[in-house]
């Protein structure tokens, strides 16, 4: 038996997970739970999964929850999540969360020698050095649930590392693939938010349509796999069909298959090293659409060029990156910047921003506090511009960049 912990147990990842848990009462039981302040879902969480302890990091709703269910341990904050992860009656941590607040638990998680499933990019886009060195250290085990790092852990198995020439991301293009440049300009949040293939989170679904996402996940796998970016290839795949592929020095190319659901990637991290039956359908190889593949166009994307560019610099880039990516795509869902600002407001922070190449905790906690203030600043003044009370000098730093300089990625 597998007794599991699922941090963010009320989003996309965190709910697949208790489905997958549900399907399989033989071989894993639910410990605990943490969610961030959705106290009726998570009640229903605890009515229906069981779990002997819960986290809400919010502690008035925890402390309405532990009044709901008083048979129930409900902790709260930092050192609730911290207590969750490392409780003794715990083996795996699914990391569901992608919030800044889960990298310390997460380390504590690593510490403790729990096995990790992390779904969140972000963590390792902003500490990828820090986590995977701890991760040495203990011996501990990380399995990406991530799908195409999920895809490329499995398809690595049994190949020398000497023997890879090259790893490859497959990304759908998000849901702004097929319009023309000319219809980006009256894109509209429903159209941002309608994935082609994958049923995620807002944040996740935003940073899909800029390929913002596709370039976290290069950062991510660069950690994961140790893998020089250069080494590290994207390629548009509308069918996703295709989620990664490992291109061998022997001119051989070997894909993952699978249809798009989330919950084959995290039951293969919770079942490792083995394989469980699944009630998901199988892959039907005569039913396929036409497997088609594209270099990205790095000019229409200029998100994935700025991830790009920070993966070589390494270090807190990829942490102002990613912060900044948060501030400006949170700012886009409560429709406070637009939709082509997202790409500007993570460049201007980026060129303000004096990177540190191997950073510590604490000079990554302040890259990520630094880059979160410096977004909302400039966000704050490009709402106002509109306003005509801006100077001239405001209006020309705040307008859109000609073109931002980029490294063709293949
Ligand atoms: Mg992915």
């Amino acid at each position: 038996m597998k007794r599991i912990a699922v941090l963010g147990s009320t989003g996309s990842i965190g709910t697949s997970a208790l489905d997958v848990i549900a399907g399989h009462p033989d071989r894993l039981s639910l410990i605990g739970i943490a969610a961030r302040n959705s106290v009726d879902t998570v009640e229903a969480q605890v009515r229906r999964h069981r779990p002997r302890l819960v986290c809400l990091w919010d502690a008035d709703k925890a402390a309405e929850l532990a009044h709901r269910c008083p048979s129930t341990t409900v902790v709260t904050g930092i050192g609730g999540l911290v207590q969750l992860v490392t409780d003794p009656e715990v083996d795996i941590v699914v990391v569901g969360t992608s919030g800044r607040q889960t990298l310390i638990p997460l380390l504590s998680a690593i510490g403790a020698g729990k096995r990790i499933a992390l779904a969140s990019k972000e963590l390792l886009v902003m500490a990828g050095e820090i986590i995977m060195a701890k991760v040495r250290e203990t011996g501990a085990v990380l399995i990406p649930v991530d799908s195409e790092h999920s895809a490329l852990f499995q398809a690595l198995q049994g190949v020398p590392r000497e023997q890879i020439a090259r790893i490859v991301l497959t990304g759908s293009g998000g849901s702004l693939w097929s319009l023309e440049p000319s219809q980006w300009a009256s894109v509209t949040r429903e159209q941002v938010l309608r994935h082609p293939k994958w049923q995620m989170g807002p944040k996740i679904t935003v940073d899909s349509a800029t390929l913002m996402n596709k370039g976290l996940e290069v950062i991510e796998a660069r950690w994961l796999f140790d893998m020089p970016c250069e080494r590290i290839r994207v390629v548009i795949h509308p069918q996703a069909m295709v989620h990664a592929l490992v291109e061998t020095t022997d001119g051989s190319c070997m894909a993952h298959m699978s249809i798009c659901d989330m919950r084959l990637p995290i039951q293969y991290a919770l079942s490792y090293p083995e394989r469980w039956p699944s009630p998901l359908p199988a892959l039907r190889l005569t039913q396929l659409p036409g497997l088609q593949f594209f270099d990205p166009d790095l000019s229409r994307f200029p998100c994935l060029a700025l991830a790009m560019d920070a993966a070589k610099a390494g270090g807190t880039a990829c942490t102002v990156l990613s912060a900044a990516n948060d501030a400006a795509v949170e700012a886009y869902l409560r429709d406070a910047l637009a939709f082509a600002d997202i790409p500007r407001i993570i460049e201007q922070v980026l060129s303000h921003h004096h990177a540190v190449a191997h950073p510590t905790l604490e000079e990554v906690l302040e890259a990520d506090r630094w880059a979160r203030a410096e977004s909302d600043a400039l966000i704050g003044r490009a709402t106002s511009l509109r306003s005509p009370q801006l100077t001239h000098e405001e209006q020309a730093e705040l307008a859109p960049t000609a073109a931002i300089p980029r490294s063709v990625h293949s």
